[in-house]
């Protein structure tokens, strides 16, 4: 990944071509779409879901499952007000916003330079904005039966607060020593004043986030090290290199407990954006909720007796802004040599939402074809279809990503062979049916997959 800001690189998807592909086959789409939408929330469909789940099924198998040091937590959306007092979100997590006193809506005030003409003002087309003041992004909700402000509570802004405050239960029960992590996946919401480009900024959003606590004096050989570590994930994930950068935040731009932090980019359609953010978050969390809890959370070295407050390297990607890399950097309209176009998502087969299809030429075959089906879905994500010509069945599997089609033909019935056809070549070869699972699996595990996604 490459930390050079000059790049020359670009991403030719057009994200109404996406967000269109991704309604019309059910990927993702508005939330309650039949009462006109709602702005800032998406739903993901049968195979959205599934794309999203193998995201989260290989970040946990690489982040929990392959390591001795790392726990999984999956903790309450709604904590104690208190966690978020102490986190300092009450007091700080907000964002400038402004109103145009014209046609009524809100912007972003660091964010003013693509907001477009005011629709209501005569003479100009220039918004009439408000002085900037801050509007603080948590969600709101009231606990139990009155709506009064002591019964406030507040939907979490990140998963890691639960974290912090379980950390001494964790590390009690599963005996760790420090260095450990505790990670987590989860839902978390953001009233963002302008949710925007398709879901990358949502109001409700899913967050993977670890957090590591080392010894002081180790915190910069592990903040380097899960730099190098997110870096190869994201590559592992099969992003065109030159279309992911590490970017390392200006000294001014840290919140002021921190020491480092680098950001993950991503070059979408809309330029290079965040999709992950590692911070060296010092001992902040943990000496806060130590002091408005009321507990000890720090930790004694049991060799040295050394006592001291664990120090925090965090690494926190979105899901959901993940997810939709991946898509754009899978999407492509390639122009055949036969004079017409296909759709395909060149996704890797460990995220592709269905790994194989099996297609029988006719309807006729469907008996043989479905036993095939069967015995592959006890290993993976299957589709089965009949209907239609060869040719369309092919391009509609090319458009959600599935990395081959399995036909069954007449020729099948006596020689015992399928034809594999491969996605992003389209090359077609015959294999024997007896040995399909086996080479499918050397084909789409040996792909740097691993048996998480499935
Ligand atoms: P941004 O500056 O883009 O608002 P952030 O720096 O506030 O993001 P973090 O608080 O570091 O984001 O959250 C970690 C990750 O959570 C981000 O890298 C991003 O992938 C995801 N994330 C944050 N806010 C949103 C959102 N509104 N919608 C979708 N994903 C989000």
């Amino acid at each position: 990944m490459a930390a050079d800001p000059e790049t020359t690189a670009t991403n030719p998807t057009r994200m109404e071509d996406l967000v269109s592909l991704c309604a019309r086959r059910g990927l993702i789409f508005q939330s309650s779409e039949i009462y006109g939408g709602i702005n800032g929330f998406w739903d993901y469909g049968p195979l959205g879901v599934e794309l999203k789940n193998n995201l989260k099924a290989f970040w946990w198998q690489r982040v929990v499952r392959e390591r001795e040091d790392v726990e999984g937590v999956d903790s309450a959306i709604v904590a104690h007000p208190r966690t978020w007092e102490a986190s300092g979100h009450v007091e700080h997590f907000s964002d400038p916003m402004v109103d145009c006193r014209a046609c009524k809506k809100r912007f972003r005030a660091d964010q003013l330079d693509d907001i477009g003409p005011c629709p209501s003002r005569e003479g100009t087309s220039e918004h009439d904005l408000t002085p900037a003041r801050h509007f603080n992004l948590m969600l709101r909700t009231f606990i139990g039966a009155s709506e009064e402000a002591a019964d406030t509570a507040y939907l979490r802004a990140e998963t890691c607060q639960s974290i912090f405050t379980d950390f001494r239960r964790i590390r009690e029960t599963s005996r760790h020593k420090i260095p450990f992590g505790i990670a987590q996946i989860g839902k978390a919401f953001r009233n963002e004043i302008n949710p925007r480009n398709f879901t990358f900024r949502s109001r409700e959003f899913e967050q993977a986030e670890l957090e590591y606590f080392v010894h002081p004096s180790e915190r910069e050989r592990w903040f380097e090290y899960w730099l190098d570590e997110r870096q190869r994930f994201h590559r592992d994930l099969g992003f065109a290199p030159e279309r992911l950068r590490m970017r390392p935040h200006e000294p001014d731009e840290l919140a002021h407990y921190a020491k480092a932090a680098a950001d993950v980019e991503y070059l979408f359609p809309f330029g290079w954006q965040e999709i992950e953010g590692i911070h060296d978050r010092g001992d902040w969390d943990l000496t806060r909720h130590s002091e408005y809890a009321g507990r000890d959370l720090g930790v004694t070295d049991e060799e040295t007796k050394e006592k001291f407050v664990p120090m925090v390297i965090e690494t926190s990607v979105g899901i959901d802004r993940t997810t939709l890399a991946l898509l754009c950097d899978a999407f492509e309209v390639e122009e055949l040599a036969d004079g017409e176009s296909r759709n395909v998502l060149r996704l890797h087969p460990v995220v592709a939402p269905i790994k194989a299809a099996v297609l029988p030429l006719s309807k006729k075959l469907s008996e043989p074809a479905r036993r095939i089906a069967a015995e592959l879905r006890r290993h993976w994500n299957v589709f089965y279809d009949e209907s239609g010509n060869i040719g369309r069945r092919y391009r509609r599997q090319d458009e959600v990503g599935t990395p081959f089609c399995i036909t069954w033909d007449f020729e099948s019935e006596d020689d015992g062979q399928v034809t594999l056809r491969e996605r992003d070549s389209m090359q077609q070869e015959r294999i024997s049916a007896d040995g399909l699972v086996a080479h499918l699996r050397r084909r789409l595990e040996g792909a740097g997959g691993s048996e998480a996604a499935r």
